[in-house]
């Protein structure tokens, strides 16, 4: 039989999801609820069944559903007429954007970035970072990390390690060296011994790259953290050889690990940042790529995308710098509650073998041994009405991601659930 003979067994289902939506449809099947409405930390189902969100659209919704400050500019905005489709026009709501980014994020951390729209996805920012990257430099390679993930188009999955993911590409993934992320090696190895080795041996057989992308955490690799001193010393290594160095904060960027960029803690400064996700505020899309102004060589259109112009997704993004950035309250609230979740896991991890935990801010996993029983927790926690998602190689981490917004108390509510759900599985 080859694939052209397959027919999915599901294809002919009484719902019409299952009836005509492809199968390569994935949250829905760990998830299956009819969701019809969704407020701060809540989706709701058509049944009338209520859920607590610990994914928050994989990072896009760091705010939360719905958030009324961000709703009610949009509202305003769209009831005034204002421009919906701009594509890299000149607009009012781009302007405030950029001028609000200016002031509330990138002068007060000293960071002279241009700022590009590159089309709203994350993977449209990772392969207009790789691009920029390989144009400035006149060099093809990139160096990724084990575990890594920058999302779905050739580009960015040729710099993605989950094999997978790889495999649907259908074609060879060139020019990118996976070299070992943080503790890959438990610490028994020292970290970059192999990495410089390489580039400094003419004889190692690496073309010299021209940039190495990097996530402060790995989110879909398994919420694997790499330390402050590991990422300054890659810094550091990519500095002395002229590499660029990229932070991809698509996932982490935002505010999720506390500060609004990842790479703050570290004391970094990348040459080129992607950022998606909850840079639209509102879950609509958006991304942008920083990069520093002498790396600004691009020629007009040179990279464009009808998409760049979400004018809606500019007002909630300027709404949320506004609301949550001009003070640290949020960036605050984000560490407490990312202690204690940290704090809930490693009891779990006390009480039972094969549990260990990782994690930094509000971007926490729990590790299993054995994958499977990651899957049962997920699988038992949605039926009591929570939503968390497994991610990593063999998918053995429950990672989760909350709304950054979310009351205490529902933290806790969904951390019960959790701390149950694991005992059932493990006892
Ligand atoms: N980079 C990172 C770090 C991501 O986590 C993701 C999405 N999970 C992407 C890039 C790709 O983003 P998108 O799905 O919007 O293309």
């Amino acid at each position: 039989m080859t694939v052209l003979d397959h027919k999915p067994e599901t294809s002919f289902g009484n719902n019409v999801f299952e009836r005509i939506e492809s199968e390569v449809r994935s949250y829905s099947r760990g998830w299956p609820a009819v969701f019809e409405s969704a407020s701060g930390s809540w989706l709701r189902s058509e049944d009338g069944k209520d859920y607590l969100d610990f994914f928050a659209g994989a990072g896009a919704l760091n705010y939360g559903h719905n958030n009324p400050v961000l709703k009610s500019a949009l509202v305003d905005y769209i009831m005034s007429n204002g421009i919906t489709h701009g594509l890299d026009m000149e607009t009012v709501a781009k302007r405030n954007l950029l001028e609000t980014f200016e002031r509330v994020i990138l002068k007060p951390r000293g960071l002279d970035y241009k700022v590009q729209f590159p089309g709203p996805t994350g993977a449209n920012t990772v392969e207009s970072a790789l691009k920029l990257a390989r144009k400035v430099t006149g060099r093809e390679s990139i160096i990724n990390f084990t575990n890594a993930f920058h999302g779905m188009t050739l580009g960015a999955l040729s710099v993605t390690g989950n094999s997978m993911k790889r495999a649907g590409a259908g074609i060879p993934l060139v020019h990118a060296t996976p070299m070992p992320f943080d503790n890959y090696f438990d610490g028994v190895t020292e970290d970059f011994q192999w990495f410089s080795r390489v580039l400094d041996d003419s004889g190692s057989g690496l073309n010299r790259p021209a940039a190495v992308i990097v996530e402060t955490v790995q989110g879909e690799g398994g919420v694997n953290v790499a330390r402050a001193e590991w990422l300054r010393a890659l810094a550091d290594l990519c500095a002395d050889r002229e590499i660029l160095l990229i932070v991809d904060d698509v996932q982490m960027g935002c505010g999720r690990t506390g500060a609004f960029f990842s790479f703050e803690e570290a004391g970094i400064v990348p040459d080129i940042v992607t950022l998606s996700k909850s840079i639209g505020g509102y879950g609509l899309p958006l991304a942008l790529t920083l990069f520093k102004r002498e790396l600004d060589v691009w020629s007009p259109g040179e990279h464009n995308g009808t998409f760049r112009g979400n004018n809606p997704a500019f007002v909630t993004a300027t709404a949320a710098l506004e609301e949550y950035w001009t003070d640290d309250a949020l960036e605050r609230g984000t560490l407490r509650k990312g202690e204690r979740i940290r704090q809930t896991f490693m009891n779990l991890a006390d009480m039972f073998d094969g549990v260990s935990t990782r994690g930094r801010g509000l971007v926490q996993g729990l590790v299993f041994d054995d994958p499977s029983d990651a899957q049962k927790v997920c699988g038992l926690a949605f039926e009591r009405g929570l939503l968390a998602e497994t991610s990593g190689p063999s998918d053995e981490v429950v990672k989760l991601l909350p709304p950054l917004t979310i009351s205490d108390d529902d933290l806790e509510f969904g951390l019960n659930i959790l701390a149950e759900a694991t005992a059932q599985v493990r006892a």
